[in-house]
């Protein structure tokens, strides 16, 4: 086994706090990667402070996980140490399941095994990314092919890019759409690059006027501040998909009543308490849909990645050290991150 530096959370209400794990060693199908860099996402909080319940203690999150590989088990094919190389939201999978075998892990019939947190029903607890290393299947391991100067702000990637870039290019932004996509957080400032990248035409939807300008910047045409009746109702019957990556529950009519006929608003912001119930009238009278969509599959991940080299797409980033973790909690739940908290792990030591 191999000692590891780590941060976890002992209990719901405890601040993160360092914490030894162990590694497994390399088995013949596994790579050991020395994590550089780990982004934060609002998911690693609701995880720690068990606001989605089911948490398990010691908890060490992270799951947007850059580093360089440091060993590779003897069947390892595609890896080699010295490798840039990416971790996301998950370790494994059963394999063999309907969506294992369509490249759709993540919704692994049998329940995949999360980055962190992972074993659903008892076994061994995973450890995720706030900590020096991790060792993890190849099948689950990624290329990172950016310039390993952009390395930090290519963490995110891993799972703010994939939730949105899975979604966007599902229901098909490109040209001539007309793309929303609520919150301007981690998950939100990708979806506004991405979905620019793609073609589609993007309206941020925000509840801070102070992130108007930058909206603008990372690729919105227009911003809209949603707690202004008058700035939403002046939108009505447009947009033919909405992401919402809004992490509290929130009234979806508001947002619903935006999308035009046979218009999609995609649900990837996972808030712990229910949304209120949306009128039903308004999926009907124009035949909305309202969908859910979570992470996306390992080759999609992989084409993410590649898509975002070959655009030059990297998140916003603020650098922290591991001890800053539980003062950064606190910046993310008053929407004070642009955009997205990438921790250093070489401070951990
Ligand atoms: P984040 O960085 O905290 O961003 C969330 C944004 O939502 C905030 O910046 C804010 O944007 C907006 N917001 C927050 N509270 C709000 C409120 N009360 N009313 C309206 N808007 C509010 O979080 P994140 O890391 O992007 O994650 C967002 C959510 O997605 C979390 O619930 C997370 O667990 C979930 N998630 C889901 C998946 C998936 O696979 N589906 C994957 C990763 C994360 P403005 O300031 O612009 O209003
Ligand atoms: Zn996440």
């Amino acid at each position: 086994m191999i000692k590891t530096k780590s941060y976890a959370a002992q209990s719901a209400t405890s601040p993160l706090a360092p914490h030894e794990i162990e590694r497994r060693e390399p088995g013949a199908d596994d790579v050991r990667i020395e994590i550089l860099y780990c982004g934060v996402c609002h998911s690693d909080l609701h995880t720690a402070r068990n606001e989605w319940t089911g948490t398990l203690y010691p908890c060490v999150p992270g799951h947007e996980i850059v580093g360089r590989v440091v060993a590779v088990g003897s069947q390892v094919k595609n890896f080699k140490v010295g490798d840039l190389a990416g971790v996301g939201c998950m370790v494994d999978s059963c394999g063999h399941c309907h969506s294992c075998a369509g490249g759709e892990e993540q919704y692994c019939e049998n329940g995949f095994t999360g980055t962190y947190n992972g074993p659903l029903f008892g076994g061994e607890n995973t450890y995720g990314g706030y900590s020096q290393t991790i060792v993890v299947k190849e099948s689950f391991v990624l290329h990172v092919r950016h310039d390993e100067k952009a390395l930090a702000s290519v963490a995110p990637l891993l799972c703010a890019g994939i939730t949105t870039y899975s979604p966007l290019r599902r229901w098909g932004a490109g040209p001539g759409r007309k793309v929303g996509i609520a919150g301007l957080g981690g998950l939100g400032h990708m979806g506004v690059k991405l979905a620019h990248a793609m073609g589609a035409h993007v309206t941020l939807f925000t509840t801070s006027p102070g992130k108007i300008a930058d909206g603008k910047r990372l690729g919105a045409d227009e911003v809209c501040i949603s707690t202004d009746a008058d700035q939403m109702a002046a939108r009505a019957n447009q947009f033919d998909l909405i992401i919402n990556t809004i992490a509290a529950p929130h009234d979806l009519d508001a947002y619903l009543r935006l999308l035009r006929r046979d218009g999609s608003m995609i649900l990837v912001g996972a808030p712990a308490a229910p949304h209120p119930s949306p009128n039903v009238f308004n999926l009907i009278l124009q035949r909305r849909s309202l969908a859910g969509s979570l992470i996306g599959g390992i080759a999609e991940t992989q084409e993410m990645l590649d898509f975002c080299a070959e655009h030059g797409i990297v998140s916003d980033i603020e650098t922290i050290p591991m001890q800053y973790i539980n003062t950064a909690y606190e910046r993310m739940l008053r929407s004070d991150v642009k955009y997205r908290f990438v921790i250093d792990m070489a401070s951990l030591g």
